[in-house]
């Protein structure tokens, strides 16, 4: 039986989870995963490795809104507890923390996933 092409990535998923956190290179992490914003590179500049194969779709979003939904309610439920609860403290520290947040973590979450994408091999050309 010839061996898995795909066993040594499977076994490389939380390294690769890491490497695009840092917003890195899943396979070297090298070299920037994004050339703007959350603009993936064509290829690595390091290994040349192909990126934009990897399209995260609407995991991005998911993902990205289940981490604030966590986050604004762990604040809301904090400010309630502590008698905070004033509409006008809502208004100054949930609006700015719900636009700059996301705003934060998209890049970061975007690498997680295109690093999860690429150990486990779950590219586009696989539905060529
Ligand atoms: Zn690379």
């Amino acid at each position: 039986m010839p061996p898995d092409p795909h066993a040594r990535r499977l076994n490389a998923v939380w390294p690769a989870i890491w490497r695009g956190l840092k917003c890195r290179c899943p396979r070297c992490g090298d070299a920037w995963l994004f050339h703007h914003y959350i603009e993936q590179v064509d290829n690595c500049a390091a290994c040349n490795e192909p990126l934009s194969r990897y399209k995260v779709g609407l995991l991005l979003p998911l993902v990205v809104i289940t981490v604030m939904v966590h986050i604004i309610g762990f604040v809301m439920l904090e400010m309630e507890l502590t008698g905070h609860g004033n509409p006008l403290v809502y208004l100054y520290v949930l609006v700015p923390l719900s636009i700059i947040v996301p705003i934060a973590i998209l890049p970061s979450s975007k690498g997680a996933i295109v690093g999860l994408f690429w150990a486990k091999g779950w590219s586009d050309e696989q539905d060529r």
